[in-house]
């Protein structure tokens, strides 16, 4: 089969990075496409990039040059996919310049996560959520759309959550994050400000947790999502920790649910079963039974860093359970959590049929 070509925005940071990793060698699609900032404009990856993973940089990403981070003027055909992986402000102003030219965005920023038409999607939890795309504007006007996946510590909660919700239902949750540095970007947190520290505030991170969860959870009702009727309370932590966001829940169900319910609940929650996606984890919830489990560094990779992992299920004294979620902040948590919504959105056939649109690069006389 012939590899769709794929474009990624904001190629050189974290989550940047990450998409390179994941795409290099992926089935069904090829990286094609490079841009970040006007700074990186014009540069090799390789002289752009600081690469920050344990795994090579492919030498063919390195000698690619990097376009403009606008769909006008690139000396490579644009690709009708596009991957996002930009700070919110300069997502709302680039990534509807690519949806009006008829490319799919696929974009990890909270910049329209929560806007009525845009699909915010963690596939193995609310796919059925992608028929949003055929309500919006660019959609109707260029073919293109935008499709989010959610902040990074919505995605291990909601994973968890999802077969709960379905059998018991939820009434309110209480989650307190501790959330590593990889989720700030590149550079981040200053070394002098979290070793041997943790810092009780990350901007806007607990207001996001609070409304995604209810978008994610809800029900699709013609052109909108009914958000979850549950209450949700979020405290988010940065800690010294490279990758892997932790996460500590106190749940309250509908009705009551025994412990060994919700171990089948999580242990048979397979919905992407059998769809034979590249990226899907054939076990998206992993109970580990340990005393002292899930841990960052001992956890974070199961499933290729796309499961995640639960732990210590214990009776609430407030609510009624309580448990240990974890996953990896920039794989499941975001360039993972992306490509496998593309995977579906292939797999739905949304990916056919996109016809970019773009002006051709006008000439510079001298
Ligand atoms: P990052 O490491 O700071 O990388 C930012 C990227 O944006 C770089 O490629 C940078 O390119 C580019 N950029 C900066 N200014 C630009 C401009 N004016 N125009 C175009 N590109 C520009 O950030 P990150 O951690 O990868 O996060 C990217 C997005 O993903 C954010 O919205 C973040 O909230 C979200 N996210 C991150 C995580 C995580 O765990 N890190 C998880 C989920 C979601 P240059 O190298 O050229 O400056």
């Amino acid at each position: 089969m012939e590899r769709r070509k794929v474009g990624i925005l904001g190629a050189t940071g974290m989550v940047g990075q990450r998409f390179i990793q994941l795409l290099s060698n992926h089935p069904w699609f090829e990286i094609a496409w490079l841009a970040a900032s006007d700074r990186s404009a014009g540069k090799t990856y390789g002289e752009a990039c600081r690469w920050k993973l344990d795994t090579p940089l492919p030498k063919h990403i390195a000698a690619m040059t990097m376009q403009p981070n606008v769909p006008e003027g690139t000396a490579v055909e644009l690709p009708k996919i596009i991957f996002a992986a930009l700070d919110a402000d300069i997502a709302r102003e680039l990534e509807p310049k690519f949806a009006a030219v008829g490319c799919a965005v696929i974009s990890n920023s909270s910049a329209f996560r929560m806007v009525a038409d845009v699909p915010l999607v963690v596939p193995e939890v609310n796919s059925d959520h992608l028929a949003l795309i055929e309500a919006q504007s660019w959609r109707k006007e260029s073919g293109g759309y935008i499709v989010t996946n959610p902040n990074c510590s919505t995605i291990g909660l909601v994973l968890a959550l999802k077969p709960l919700e379905e059998r018991f239902g939820i009434e309110s949750l209480f989650v307190t994050t501790m959330q590593a540095v990889s989720g700030a970007g590149y550079p981040g947190v200053p070394s002098l400000d979290i070793l041997g520290n943790v810092v009780p505030f990350i901007k806007n991170e607990e207001e996001k947790m609070q409304e995604e969860v209810g978008k994610l959870l809800g029900r699709l009702n013609g052109k909108r999502v009914k958000m979850l009727d549950a209450k949700v309370s979020a405290h988010c932590n940065r800690v010294a920790v490279e990758d892997g966001h932790t996460e500590c829940v106190s749940i309250k169900l509908r009705t009551k649910a025994t412990r060994d319910e919700i171990l089948a609940a999580w242990e048979e929650f397979l919905p992407l079963q059998g769809q034979h996606l590249p990226t899907a984890p054939s076990q998206p919830v992993e109970f580990d039974a340990a005393v002292d489990r899930p841990q960052p560094r001992l956890d974070r990779m199961r499933g290729n860093g796309m499961s995640a992992t639960v732990g210590r299920l214990r009776e609430c004294t407030l609510l009624d359970w309580k448990f240990v979620v974890l996953s990896h902040n920039t794989i499941r948590g975001a360039a993972g959590a992306a490509v496998l919504n593309a995977e579906v959105l292939a797999l739905l056939g949304k990916l056919d049929k996109l016809s970019v649109n773009v002006a051709p690069a006008v000439a510079v006389m001298a």
